[in-house]
């Protein structure tokens, strides 16, 4: 572990080409850290917990600072907030009595900036000298680069400046300008940079301070250092010295630092928990990346007192942000068997905090990434979790394998049912099938009760298990042959819910034609798929017709191709599926367009321009609102959502868009604006 972290600190801070996300690099570096305490006699010097950032890179002349930068200690949930405050309560001889409430000491709450921490020197205001944190002890002078930051005062804005003046803060580079100087870099064919973090580390150090100013860095100041026995003049006007951290940002600003406008003064550990987590929301609307909140004692004597361990002042700690990627241990590996009888190789790791939620399962996709990702038992597994997305395994830390791991592998029986498992040639997918195998059942009664499918409300997981399971229910029909009585006496249930979920079978046979056929669970059709064919043909017969004799009018269908004709052709062949369609229609239903559907759809334009395509809006548009956007797009079949991602089509963005825009720009989902988008739905 230790020459794993080495080498990414390395990596990292000199090179500036990260081998690892950093929060994988943070758990990492907190296991090994509990390792240590734990195990005091494995410490050893060169251990990366035992220093401050890297070593200053080549090409810069190395200076020693004044005072020593130091690290910040993390905090990754409340409690350990929590667990913090209480530390440093006991540090300063504040610990209630039991039963007596926390002392309430104010804070100041700061953003954490994911930038470059810079150490700058004033000598009678003027600005002598910038350098990086490099060790902590030394870093790398680079005063020529920060000189082309307007944010950074040359001179200061002081009446009487102090003789010497240290000022701390972050460097770093707006999302927007990121996403330009990486799409500037795939141009010429050059390596992009990881992050915004990364890209400011590699700008600090251009040799050519041209290049610098033109990559437009932005400063914050947060720290400032003053000569201990240094007073303001009271008759020139300036600031008083501060006595507390928020009055040094005040002092700061005063002197024409840029001071972050979103630190707060927080009176006690609840208003500290609320500025997290508003902070965590609202990051989103900065154009700068943050990666957690700072808290640091205010009173400037109190934190005197409470001191710093070895690489860290006890007064202040960063609260990191919920990672959307964490380092965990795979358990075991399991097959996960869907309706379409697809095996899913399922990995089952150590539960971690991710995104919000404790995560302890991944999906694999299929065995070709089972092998891609070469997993063997007990490995170190990096999960990635954003948003709302199913968590997923990226990739494996073979450094951190234990000796004499066996890889792993698929099973070749299903897990459900025993029967031998099969995979075709040229398809990622291994299958199971046996149309009698109780895995491929749940499934598909899952996805005939879906929202997207028939909607069939109250109709859980839980309970498509127990009907399963008891045999109650053999095929999708027997759904419609269950009655409330016996509803009502199977477990969780009542007489109440089997009455609803009674009304809500019944209700579900008046689904729209293009829902029911969604609901089949034909391979490759999808909801969008189900509706144009729904569209092109009215009803299950001439969809039948047309499936097994002339594909012909199907694949002639926008968007529709050959694969999933031969799908249909498949799946209308199989006599098990014919029967589900008799049996269907003997429990009610049409399989067709009720008649008013049939009338709605002769208004309705026969193709969507824009059926199958997401879209993004961001900013104002010149003369569509965003409402009528979405509408237009919408009633030309396309999807609008909230957030970027590589499935995005296109992004829409208007005045004044923002970090949607950039996030667009370094996935590279094309970007349109109103010209284009209105152009797209002629
Ligand atoms: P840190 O970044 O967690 O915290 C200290 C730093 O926070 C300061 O130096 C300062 O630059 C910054 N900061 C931002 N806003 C601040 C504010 N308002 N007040 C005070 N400080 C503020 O600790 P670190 O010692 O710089 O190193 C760890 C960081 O580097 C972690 O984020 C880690 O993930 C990353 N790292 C990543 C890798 C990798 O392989 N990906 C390797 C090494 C380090």
């Amino acid at each position: 572990m230790r020459s794993l972290l080495n080498r990414a600190a390395h990596a990292y801070y000199v090179l500036d080409a990260p081998l690892m996300e950093d929060a994988v690099y943070d758990r990492l570096y907190r296991e090994l850290l509990e390792l240590e305490q734990a195990h005091p006699a494995l410490l050893s010097d060169d251990s990366p917990t035992q220093r401050v950032g890297g070593a200053p890179a080549e090409g810069f002349v190395s200076v020693r600072h004044r005072i020593p930068l130091l690290s910040l200690d993390n905090a990754f949930s409340v409690e350990e907030l929590e667990a913090w405050y209480s530390r440093l309560l006991k540090v300063l001889d504040r610990t209630p009595a039991a039963g007596e409430p926390l002392p309430a000491l104010p804070m100041v709450g700061e953003l954490k900036i994911d930038g470059n921490a810079l150490a700058l020197s004033y000598e009678h205001g003027v600005l002598v000298r910038a350098a990086t944190r490099g060790d902590g002890e030394q870093g790398e002078e680079i005063t020529a680069n920060v000189r082309t930051i307007q944010s950074v005062p040359l001179r200061l804005q002081l009446a009487s400046p102090p003789p010497w003046l240290e000022v701390r803060g972050e460097a770093l580079i707006p999302d927007p300008v990121f996403a330009a100087i990486n799409r500037e870099r795939a141009e010429r064919g050059e390596a992009l940079f990881a992050n915004p973090r990364n890209a400011c580390a590699g700008t600090l150090r251009q040799l050519d301070p041209k290049v610098v100013a033109a990559r437009r860095l932005d400063f914050f100041a947060y720290t400032l250092h003053l000569p201990e026995d240094w007073q303001a003049g009271t008759e020139t006007g300036d600031p008083l010295r501060p006595g507390s951290q928020w009055q040094s940002l005040q002092w700061l600003q005063s002197a024409g630092f840029r001071v972050n406008p979103n630190a707060a003064l927080l009176s006690d550990l609840a208003a500290v928990e609320a500025f997290c987590a508003t902070w965590e929301e609202r990051r989103h609307e900065l154009d700068y990346a943050t990666d957690g909140v700072v808290l640091k004692l205010d009173d400037l004597r109190l934190q005197d007192e409470a001191g710093f361990t070895q690489k860290a002042p006890r007064w202040a700690i960063a609260l990191k942000y919920a990672a959307e990627e964490a380092p965990s241990r795979l358990l075991r590996l399991e097959a996960q068997v869907g309706r379409t009888g697809a095996v899913t190789p399922v990995a089952i790791f150590e539960p971690v905090p991710l995104a919000g939620t404790t995560v302890s399962r991944a999906t694999l996709h299929n065995a070709d990434r089972l092998v891609e990702l070469d997993l063997h038992s007990g490995d170190t597994i990096v999960v990635r979790k954003a948003g709302e997305i199913i968590p997923e395994v990226v990739r494996v830390l073979p450094e951190l394998r234990p000796v004499g791991a066996q890889p792993l592998q698929l099973p070749h029986t299903c897990p459900e049912c025993g029967s031998a498992l099969v995979r075709e040639d040229g398809e990622a997918a291994t299958r199971c099938v046996n149309n009698g195998c109780p895995a491929i059942l749940r499934g598909s009664l899952r996805h005939w009760v879906s929202k997207g499918a028939l909607d069939v409300d109250g109709l859980g997981t839980k309970l498509i298990e127990q009907l399963v399971d008891r045999g109650l229910v053999r095929s999708i029909p027997d759904l419609y042959g269950l009655d409330a009585a016996l509803l009502a006496s199977l477990e969780r249930m009542g007489e109440k819910s089997a009455a609803n979920l009674m009304v809500a079978l019944q209700a579900s046979k008046q689904q729209p034609w293009h829902r029911q056929l969604y609901g089949l669970g034909i391979h490759h059709v999808g909801e969008v798929t189900a509706r144009a064919l729904a569209q092109a043909f009215p009803g299950v017969d001439a969809l039948r017709e047309a499936a097994l004799s002339d594909p012909a009018p199907i694949t002639a269908i926008h968007g529709i191709g050959a694969e999933i004709a031969q799908s249909l052709q498949q799946w209308f062949a199989t006599p098990a599926n014919e029967d589900l369609i008799q049996t269907l229609r003997q429990r009610g239903f049409a399989l067709a367009p009720a008649p008013e559907e049939q009338a709605a759809a002769a208004v309705e334009p026969a193709e969507k321009p824009l059926a199958g395509l997401t879209f993004v809006l961001t900013g104002t548009l010149p003369t569509l609102s965003r409402s009528q956007a979405q509408a237009r797009i919408e009633a030309a079949g396309g999807k609008v959502t909230g957030s970027v991602s590589k499935k995005t089509s296109y992004v829409v963005a208007g005045a004044e868009a923002g970090s949607k825009l950039a996030k667009a720009e370094s996935l590279g989902v094309p970007v349109l604006d109103e010209a284009e988008l209105l152009a797209l739905l002629a």
